[in-house]
């Protein structure tokens, strides 16, 4: 059947998915901007009430633990430390402090819009080290690769990476076998699928009889993906299907992946809310060591007790809705957040505030 416009698709798409809809289904979304293409066009007010839609840990910056922030404010105060960090890194509450708050009082933190302007700042710079906070998937790490490539073919010795990327298929194992954490299927994040493809993600269905999709970003994109999850059910062949077909291909970009795998390697990493999954992180190889920042600055840091208690935990791993959270709206909100959920453009605390859902 053809359809004129987009949003008669959509309507054709959603009676589908109400009539062929046969048991509850709880979804979770892994991608922060699948959480807030969801949040802005209000599907979850539209969906057949069997249909739940949960955001899961998709965004990098929410995903990114106490310990390791005050780890990189401590990093931002070393003597003549120069810390490249992209934009929304800066207002993320530590325990103590934001690199916002250091900046006010001397640190000296730059925003920038990709690791080619850290080199940059480095080359400008050559009396001081320049540090680029790496925070990503997969999806980031092939340029952060290729500006150390840069970096080492420049001979530029002030540069160096903290790595704090992390993979996202095993923080979806370790949901999977959360007693607590209940999902039916996922929504596959369609950029980090660009990269692995599908394969990476194959033990969902093998292992644990769950269907996910790779969604693409539209509101057509992800009704058609929940469709494809709902038809699974229905003929019980649970896989890894494809939606969003005009990007991903079943076997990924090998070549970035190839790229990611020589300069990084897999290493344990701290997630918020979750806890330290094995394999999860990446970290420069030992023969890239030198461009550790890790290695060169190694700073401690003593985690605080938080003064308000932040729910992000809970709401990364689906058990609750941001607006569940008693700090939402009345404590915190954009302007002043307590949590990185509310901080990310991509976290679903901002999503909720931002476009007002409450299911
Ligand atoms: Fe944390 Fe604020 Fe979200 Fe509550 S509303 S979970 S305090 S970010």
């Amino acid at each position: 059947m053809k359809h004129s416009n987009k949003k008669e698709y959509a309507s054709f798409l959603l009676e589908r998915l109400h009539r062929e809809i046969e048991r509850p289904l709880t979804v979770m979304e892994v991608c922060g901007t699948h959480t807030v293409a969801i949040a802005r066009s209000g599907l979850r007010d539209l969906l057949p009430d069997k249909m739940r839609l949960l955001s899961g840990p998709g965004c990098p910056v929410c995903v990114t633990d106490d310990l390791d922030l005050d780890l990189v404010i401590a990093l931002s105060r070393e003597k003549d430390v120069i810390l490249a960090t992209f934009g929304d890194m800066m207002r993320v509450p530590g325990t103590e402090s934001s690199l916002l708050q250091e900046k006010s009082r001397g640190a000296d933190v730059r925003i920038v819009y990709s690791p080619a302007d850290a080199l940059r700042l480095a080359a400008e710079n050559p009396s001081s080290q320049v540090v680029f906070l790496g925070v990503g998937f997969e999806t980031t790490v092939p340029v952060v690769a290729a500006a150390l490539e840069q970096a080492i073919e420049m001979g530029l010795e002030n540069f160096s990476v903290y790595s704090l990327h992390k993979l996202v298929p095993p923080v979806m194992r370790v949901l999977l076998e959360d007693p607590e954490v209940k999902i039916d299927a996922f929504l596959n994040p369609g950029h980090v699928c660009t990269i692995l493809g599908t394969g990476p993600f194959s033990f969902i269905s093998e292992q644990y009889g769950k269907p996910c999709v790779v969604a693409g970003f539209d509101a057509t994109d992800i009704l058609e993906a929940l469709l494809l999850i709902v038809r699974q059910y229905r003929e019980g062949r649970p896989s890894v299907e494809i939606q969003y077909r005009r990007a991903v291909r079943p076997e990924g970009n090998p070549v970035a992946v190839d790229y990611i795998e020589k300069y990084f390697q897999p290493v344990g990493a701290r997630w918020r809310g979750i806890g330290e999954i094995p394999e999860s992180g990446l970290e420069l190889r030992e023969e890239y060591a030198r461009y550790n920042a890790r290695l060169r600055f190694p700073v401690t840091a003593r985690l605080r007790k938080r003064k308000k208690r932040c729910a992000c935990g809970e709401v990364l791993k689906g058990l609750k809705l941001p607006y569940e959270c008693p700090l939402f709206r009345k404590v915190c909100t954009p302007a002043r957040p307590v949590g990185p959920c509310m901080v990310s453009t991509e976290g679903s605390c901002a999503a909720y505030y931002r476009y007002g859902k409450k299911k």
